[in-house]
Parts: C-alpha cells; structure tokens; sequence
C-alpha cells in the first residue's frame, strides 16, 4: 500500500528558534513526516546550510520538499523577467537537491490575457530551458507546477497534467484547496475520486503513488482563492477528501498550508490514519 506523509508548509509556528533546522527537527518531535521548505520570498539557503539541511532531515526521518519564490512567471512578456524566472527555479532547484528534496513546487504563472492554448505553449518553452540545465547539472529533481487557485492563474488540473506529460522530470503539485477555490465546487468524496481517477487514467498508478498535495483551509471568491484559513473555519471538507485520497490509494506527500499549520497537519494525519 502507498504511504502518505503528512507535514507543514515552513517552519511549524511553535518552532524555537525560528530555524529551518530547528523546524525539521520539530516535525520529528510531533510526530509528523515531512517539511516544505518555503522559498516563497527568496532562496535563503545557501549551499552549505543546504547540506546541513539534508543531514538534519536525514537523521530526524523528515522528507522535505521545495517551494519556489512566488515571483515566477513564465508567461512574462519581458525577456529579463523571464529569463530571472528560469534562473530562480534553476537555483531553487539546485539548493533543494543539497536539501536531499526530491521535489521543487513552482507557481508557473498568469494568463495575461493571453490564450490559454499559446500560453501553454510559452510556459512549456521557459520550463524546457530550465530542464536543459537541470540535465546538465545532473540533477533529477522533480519540478511541480502547482495547480492554481484562480482563474488568471495558469494552473488547471488540465493543464499541469498536459506538461507532465510533454515533459520529462515535471510532475503535478494537486492543491485541494486551489482546486475547490476555483468556483466552490470540488470539495467531495465523488469529485476527488473522479480527480484521482483522472490523475490515474492520464499519469499512471505510479503517479498516484507519488502525489504531492497542498491542502489547507481556504476562503474564497467570484475570483478564487483569497486566502488560506484553518480547516475548521473553513468549508472544506477535509474528510471526505481524505478518504478519497486512502481508497484510491494514492501516496506521497501531503503539505499543510494552514495559517494553523502544524496543528492542521496533525488532525489530517490523524483523520487519515484512524480511517
Ligand atoms: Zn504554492
């Protein structure tokens, strides 16, 4: 059966000192799994602490992954903003392999007012550049285009799965919470069945046995997502979507993103396990 890990986006909250050490650490000493190292606003390791990292994780137990800054667009109409794009995904992805990650999640970026067709296409053009050097580098890591939360965002369940197809080394990021953001809906037992069904008929069972998910408390809009909120103040329906997840199998990562994180990755790992 596959394993599903569940752990918080950044640093738990009752973490002290505010280290990215001293927060692996802390997911060990809760009892939860693994650790997304948030380089939202910037890739703030360094090489060195990057390997200090790696040890730390390896001896606590803590699986970490990466997210990249928020900044990314690869639908940029100005050449230098793309080309900082694909240099700051190439460095996330470098420090994340010293970190032991296996995955790197990436925000690919906005419509514009673009096609969604042509868009597709520059988004796979950048990211194409970005593997390029990543083979070079000899680095096998995943990239993870998250799905998005809003309908500017380039990011359906659609197309994140179409360039995990076109493209080698590209897995999805499914944020649940983005996903039911996107008009209200997908929040079930039968919807996420259908996804995973989905997931598996395009991407194969392997797939589905390396997930990586984003699931938080979500508030929302005409125009999506707004912003993450603990679960019980929101109407996600976390159990339903957690047993979803369990009867079909499906492995991985599970990331919390709760404002609440540690305390919400918790009751889902303890949800999950008492099904
Ligand atoms: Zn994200």
């Amino acid at each position: 059966m596959a394993t599903l890990l569940f752990g918080t986006a950044g640093i738990p909250q009752s973490t002290w000192p505010q280290e990215t050490g001293e927060g692996i650490r802390r997911v060990a000493a809760l009892g939860l799994d693994c650790m997304e190292i948030e380089f939202v606003h910037g890739v703030y390791l360094d090489e060195a602490n990057a390997k200090a990292m790696a040890g730390i994780a390896r001896n606590n137990k803590v699986k970490l992954s990466v997210h990249a800054p928020y900044f990314l667009n690869f639908n940029a109409r100005e050449l230098p903003k793309l080309h900082s794009s694909q240099g700051t995904l190439h460095k996330a992805a470098r420090i994340a392999r010293l970190c032991g990650a296996e995955s790197v999640v990436f925000h690919p970026g906005f419509y514009l007012g673009n096609p969604p067709g042509q868009v597709y296409e520059t988004i796979k053009t950048s990211l194409e550049g970005v593997l390029d050097k990543l083979k070079s580098d000899d680095n096998p890591i995943t990239l993870r285009p998250e799905s998005s939360g809003k309908p500017t965002q380039f990011g359906t369940i659609d197309e994140i799965t179409r360039l995990s197809l076109d493209l080698p080394n590209i897995a999805p990021c499914i944020d649940l919470a983005h996903w039911h953001a996107r008009g209200g809906g997908n929040n079930s037992y039968e919807e996420c069945s259908g996804l995973l069904a989905g997931l598996k008929k395009d991407l194969g069972e392997a797939a589905l046995k390396e997930m990586h998910i984003h699931l938080s408390g979500i508030e929302y809009g005409k125009n999506g997502e707004k912003k993450h909120l603990p679960l019980r103040s929101s109407d996600l329906e976390y159990e339903q979507l957690l047993r979803a997840l369990k009867e079909h199998g499906a492995g991985g990562t599970l990331i919390c993103e709760s404002p609440n994180r540690e305390e919400d990755a918790l009751l889902l790992k303890e949800t999950y396990q008492k099904m």
